[in-house]
C-alpha cells in the first residue's frame, strides 16, 4: 500500500527495504519500523518469500493484511512480498538501505555478515537499530510455538 505517489520520489529519497519473514508481525518488528521512520522518506516492508518453500497465496495475503492494518496509521510506509535477492528487490525500488533489527548477539553476528555481503554485491548500506529491551525477546518463531498449543499471543501482536 502505497501512501505517497511514485511520481512525486525524488530520486535523492531516502528509501529503505525492511525484509523479513514477519510471520507473524510482532509488536518488536513494528517498534524497528516506527523508530525508523525519522530516518528515512519511505519504508517498504517486504515479506520474503523462499521459492524452496512455497507459501499459500491466502496465508501470504493474511500476513500482508495484517501488516498494512499494524501500519495503517504511519506515514510513507509500503507493504510487498517478493522472492529472489533482497538487493535485487531493493534495487528494484530504489531503495539504498535495508533495516533489520537486531536483539541479542546471536542476531549480530548474522545480521552483520549478510550487510558485509549486501554491501559487497550491491553497495546497499544496512541500518540495524538495536531492540528495545522490552521486545528483545519477542520473536515471531516463539509466537508460532505458543500460537500452536492454543496459547493466547494478543501481547506479542501490534
Ligand atoms: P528473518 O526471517 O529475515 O529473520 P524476521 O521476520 O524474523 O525475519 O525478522 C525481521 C527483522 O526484524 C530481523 O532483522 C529481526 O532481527 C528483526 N526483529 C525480529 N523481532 C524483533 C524484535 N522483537 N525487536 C527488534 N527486531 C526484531
Amino acid at each position: 500500500m502505497t501512501r505517497r505517489s511514485p511520481d512525486i520520489e525524488k530520486p535523492t529519497d531516502r528509501i529503505a527495504v525492511f525484509p523479513g519473514s514477519f510471520n507473524p508481525f510482532t509488536i518488536g518488528h513494528l517498534s524497528i519500523v516506527e523508530r525508523a521512520l525519522p530516518m528515512f522518506d519511505r519504508i517498504i516492508i517486504a515479506v520474503g518469500i523462499n521459492t524452496a518453500k512455497p507459501v499459500d497465496p491466502e496465508s501470504l495475503d493474511k500476513r500482508l493484511s495484517d501488516i498494512r492494518n499494524a501500519t495503517a496509521s504511519l506515514e510513507s510506509i509500503e507493504v510487498a512480498s517478493y522472492s529472489g535477492l533482497t538487493v535485487d528487490f531493493a534495487k528494484e525500488h530504489g531503495a539504498r538501505f535495508i533495516l533489520r533489527g537486531v536483539r541479542s548477539v546471536a542476531d549480530f553476528e548474522y545480521e552483520r555478515q549478510i550487510a558485509d555481503v549486501n554491501r559487497t554485491i550491491a553497495g546497499i548500506e544496512t541500518v540495524m537499530l538495536f531492540a528495545l529491551p522490552e521486545y528483545a525477546s519477542v520473536s515471531s518463531s516463539i509466537v508460532r510455538e505458543l500460537q500452536s498449543y492454543g496459547h493466547d499471543v494478543t501481547t506479542f501482536l501490534p
